[in-house]
């Protein structure tokens, strides 16, 4: 595995790479590698003759107030576990190389940028799709793997990619999940034993929802009653929010009739979690010629 720091070095390697004829796969991180993460190297190994991971906190996805100084950083057991994930090569770029003092180009996704967290943390996702256009420009992949935790990332790359002509596919990969259904997130390590505990509760909450789903509720706000009256088991729970939302478009949905998305964020104690959940409406009435 090879560690580049330089954004003209990984060009110059990516370009080499292209011109021989082979694939590049390429999955964006922010490091403190955990399963999720794995997930996406393993689908890329599989898809693509070499695999490129970026690892850079990015400061322009963080509000003033939110926890980039702290987020967890652990280059030196990254590397082992890239290492042993079978990694090409590993781009770790210094903040100073991707922003330099005059840096002043921001990519602007609207409207999706502005529902569920987008609402509560104005400016994350532009920051989210600057960094991004400027790894696939830095990487040229063929194909760029992300996680459906981050599921309003996902749609909104993939509008940026849509809208901006980017030569790369997308695909989102499934959430991968703790036993106990919370979702895995380098922000858990946050969490202690008390709060890890609590946290599961999220997924108690989509639980129920497709539950509700399932057996023909077509309310949603009875269904996110429902959820809410769940999350007030865990006393230190603080919602941000829970909505149901039309996968394609993020927009509110009043009556269930089609596939949802639910999400949620919620504060257990001082970190923020988000999880969501992909839901069918009530299976059996789209069932036909006897599937
Ligand atoms: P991050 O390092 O948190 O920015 O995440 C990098 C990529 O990994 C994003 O595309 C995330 O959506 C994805 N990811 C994070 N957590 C998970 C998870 N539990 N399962 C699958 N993908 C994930």
């Amino acid at each position: 595995m090879k560690v580049i720091h330089s954004i003209s070095q990984m060009s110059i390697c990516s370009r080499k790479i292209k011109a021989n004829g082979q694939s590049i796969g390429f999955v964006p991180t922010m490091g403190a590698l955990h399963q999720g993460h794995l997930s996406l190297i393993k689908k890329a190994k599989r898809d693509c003759d070499v695999v490129v991971i970026s690892i850079f906190v990015n400061p322009t996805q963080f509000g003033p107030q939110e926890d980039f100084k702290k987020y967890p950083r652990s280059f030196a057991n990254d590397k082992k576990l890239a290492q042993k994930a079978g990694i090409d090569f590993l781009f770790a770029p210094a903040a100073e190389e991707i922003y330099p003092s005059n840096y002043c180009t921001y990519i602007k996704v609207k409207n999706l940028d502005e529902r569920l967290c987008g609402a509560f943390r104005p400016g994350h996702f532009q920051g989210v799709a600057t960094i991004v256009h400027k790894l696939l420009n830095i990487v040229q992949p063929n194909i760029a793997y992300f996680g459906q935790k981050d599921f309003q990332q996902a749609v909104i790359i993939k509008t940026m990619v849509r809208n901006l002509n980017i030569p790369v596919k997308i695909r989102v990969l499934p959430t991968v999940r703790e036993k106990d259904g919370l979702a895995m997130s380098s922000r858990n390590r946050y969490l202690n034993e008390r709060e890890k505990k609590d946290a599961s509760i999220l997924f108690q909450t989509l639980q129920l929802a497709k539950e509700m789903v399932e057996k023909g509720e077509k309310n949603s706000a009875k269904v996110i009653s429902g959820m809410k009256k769940i999350l007030g088991r865990v006393p230190d729970a603080k919602i941000d929010y829970v909505s149901i939302v039309n996968p394609e478009n993020l927009e509110d949905v009043r009556l269930i009739d089609k596939k949802i998305l639910v999400a949620l964020a919620v504060w257990i104690g001082k970190v923020r979690l988000i999880d969501n959940m992909l839901i069918d409406e009530k299976p059996e009435t789209r069932m036909t010629n006897g599937e």
